[in-house]
């Protein structure tokens, strides 16, 4: 069991305060970061998330001595269209083993904020799509995208609701595909936020447009989450068919069998 969970923070990322160590701690195989790049973040009162990638590079780099090389390099983009221009300019010159991309917000206000309780869920999974849609387009050299379901977290969202938006659905799996990148399995996202139906729809609808790619991430913010619910994402990664992971070295993807 060589595949590992290809989602997580540390405290380089503002929303958590875990340590490389204490997740060191949970496994003798290999573990990844990747911490958050958001500009202009909403959801930290509208100031700039930048990872300190002097600082995190050299923290991994003094672990890596002692715990024979086991940790890799990761950041999570988050787009914004105001904020293209930025993130380019930060990735330039540095490098990681993996790089997911996501859509958090609008520029204006998080998904996961209170006041999208009171809009159109219709009108926000519309915008929702069209922006994650157009980061993939937009953004090139991530190799995962993350959480598709973000932006409708906190909406009371069904199968057939998504389905409404089959024709978005198929665009955003269209640029994935055409980035070689691979669809994440958000497995808080499925079984905190209890949206695994609404995975099982667009594995789906991937696998039948021909996806290949999986990554399978918890997304934890501390050791509590690590490997979330893993067993569960497993078993219907392989009801569906799929018998692989896609994981990245270098930015370079291989397969590890599930
Ligand atoms: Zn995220
Ligand atoms: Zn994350």
């Amino acid at each position: 069991m060589a595949y590992y969970d290809q989602h997580m923070h540390t405290h380089f990322s503002p929303d958590s305060a875990e340590s490389f160590e204490n997740y060191l701690e949970q496994t003798d195989g290999l573990l990844v970061t990747t911490e958050h790049l958001d500009f202009h973040d909403a959801y930290n009162g509208g100031v700039d998330t930048v990872l300190d990638y002097a600082a995190y590079s050299e923290k991994i780099d003094g672990l890596n001595a002692i715990h024979d090389g086991r940790i890799r390099r990761g950041i999570e983009v988050g787009y914004t269209p105001e904020s293209y221009a930025r993130i380019i300019s930060y990735l330039t010159g540095k490098t990681f083993d993996v790089i997911l991309l996501s859509v958090h917000q609008n520029g204006r206000y998080d998904y996961l904020q209170p006041i999208i309780d009171e809009m159109d869920p219709k009108a926000v999974m519309k915008e929702y799509f069209e922006l994650c849609t157009e980061a993939v387009r937009q953004v090139d050299g991530a190799n995962v995208f993350a959480h598709f379901d973000y932006g409708i977290r906190r909406l009371p969202v069904t199968v057939d609701n998504l389905r409404e938006f089959e024709p978005a659905l198929k665009g955003l799996l269209d640029e994935i595909m055409a980035k070689d990148m691979a669809l994440e399995l958000n497995t808080r996202s499925m079984y905190e936020y209890n949206n695994a139906d609404l995975y099982r729809y667009m594995i789906g609808l991937y696998l039948e447009m021909g996806g290949t790619r999986f990554s399978l991430g918890s997304d934890a913010h501390s050791i509590k989450k690590y490997r979330y619910h893993f067993d569960d994402a497993i078993a219907l990664l392989r009801e569906l068919g799929v018998s692989d992971l896609t994981q990245f070295k270098d930015q370079i993807a291989y397969s590890e069998p599930i």
